[in-house]
């Protein structure tokens, strides 16, 4: 009986061990599960907050996309404030039109040639022009793409007088311009018209230029209220000249310096080719206007006051005799001579600080 009861108690024991083992297996497999459900559970919060955070951030970013645009420029500008020690970011904002009428002219200029003038003093005296003679206003956005067209050879000094005084005057003409020389190479007998034909073509592979102004090397305004851009009608700047006693020397006179947008240029086939020697040229371009229904646009007399640097009569720039009869037929000539013709070879393209000087081979009679 005692060994019967013993083997029971044994039997017992034993059940009782694997029925409580079996009851911590469950409930460290439950554990288990839970934890792991939390887990879970934690992550799905986590993304779902990330994803609220995202949804979030785009939501406040549209109204800034969709502010009107000075909003956003004070908006830059204030950031640029605070973030003082970085380096500015280069600003987005949309530049509004520069005025009608510059604030910054001054009117009447003294002009004079006493005093000789040096190209690094001008530099530094025009710090905002950049290579080629470049300049446009940092503050607004500029009414004219202009280029500034002028034929050239062996006149350095008077091309020194003319960037003193010409690059302060259209800074402050606010004007987005440009200045080509264009040099006739070699020794043949000059040709004005020419090389303006040149420099209109070069000048616009360079920038989409909208007006041009030809002026001559040795001509400088006494005002800066005389504008140098483009009009309605091709416009005559150099009105009253000292040489002429400040006065036009006739009605039809177009020579000096002159302005035409590129569709007006166009219009009349641009300018004659083969005028070689001095005189006519600038009466021929006046025929292919008037032959067009343009007429002359002029600044008072006052305004367009202008200096000549005096100087000797240039070697090969005798007066043209041809330029007479040329000039009788320019209506019948103009269709063919022009633009349309002009063939010339550029020898050297310089960018220097204060110009673009393209030195070209025009040929010779
Ligand atoms: C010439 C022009 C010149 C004008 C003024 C005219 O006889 O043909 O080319 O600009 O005189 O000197």
């Amino acid at each position: 009986m005692a060994g019967d009861s013993s083997v029971n108690f044994n039997l017992l024991h034993r059940t009782c061990k694997l029925v409580v083992l079996l009851c911590f297996l469950h409930i460290s497999v439950t554990v288990v599960f839970y934890v792991r459900s939390l887990d879970i559970r934690f992550a799905f919060v986590q993304n779902q907050q990330t994803q609220h955070n995202v949804t979030q951030s785009r939501h406040t970013e549209v109204p800034t996309r969709t502010k009107p645009k000075e909003d956003a420029v004070k908006v830059q500008q204030q950031e640029g404030t605070q973030s003082e020690g970085k380096k500015p970011e280069e600003p987005t904002k949309r530049l509004e039109k520069c005025p009608e009428t510059s604030p910054l002219l001054v009117g009447p200029l003294r002009v004079e040639f006493n005093n000789p003038v040096n190209l690094e003093q001008i530099k530094k005296d025009n710090p905002n022009v950049e290579l080629g003679g470049r300049f446009r206003p940092k503050d607004c956005k500029a009414l004219q793409k202009v280029a500034i067209i002028i034929p050239f050879r062996k006149r350095d000094e008077h091309l020194k007088y003319w960037l003193h005084y010409l690059h302060p005057i259209l800074q402050r003409q606010q004007l987005d311009y440009g200045v080509y020389i264009i040099n006739q190479d070699g020794d043949e007998i000059f040709n004005r018209a020419k090389l303006l034909n040149v420099g209109y073509t070069e000048a616009l592979k360079e920038y989409d230029y909208e007006c041009f102004v030809f002026s001559d090397v040795d001509l400088i305004p006494m005002d800066d209220r005389n504008i140098y851009k483009c009009f309605r009608q091709p416009r005559h700047l150099s009105v009253s000249m000292d040489k002429f006693g400040f006065r036009l020397p006739y009605n039809q006179y177009f020579g000096g310096v002159s302005s035409m947008s590129k569709e007006q240029y166009l219009k009349i086939n641009g300018f004659p080719n083969n005028y070689w020697g001095w005189g006519g040229e600038d009466d021929d371009i006046y025929n292919r206007l008037v032959s067009k229904g343009m007429s002359i646009s002029r600044p008072t007399g006052e305004t367009g006051k202008c200096r000549m640097i005096r100087h000797d009569r240039d070697k090969q720039n005798e007066p043209n005799p041809q330029r007479f009869d040329r000039i009788a037929h320019t209506r019948e000539t103009m269709h063919k001579d022009g633009i349309n013709s002009l063939t010339y070879q550029v020898v050297k393209l310089e960018k220097l600080d204060l110009f673009t000087k393209i030195t070209v081979d025009v040929g010779k009679p």
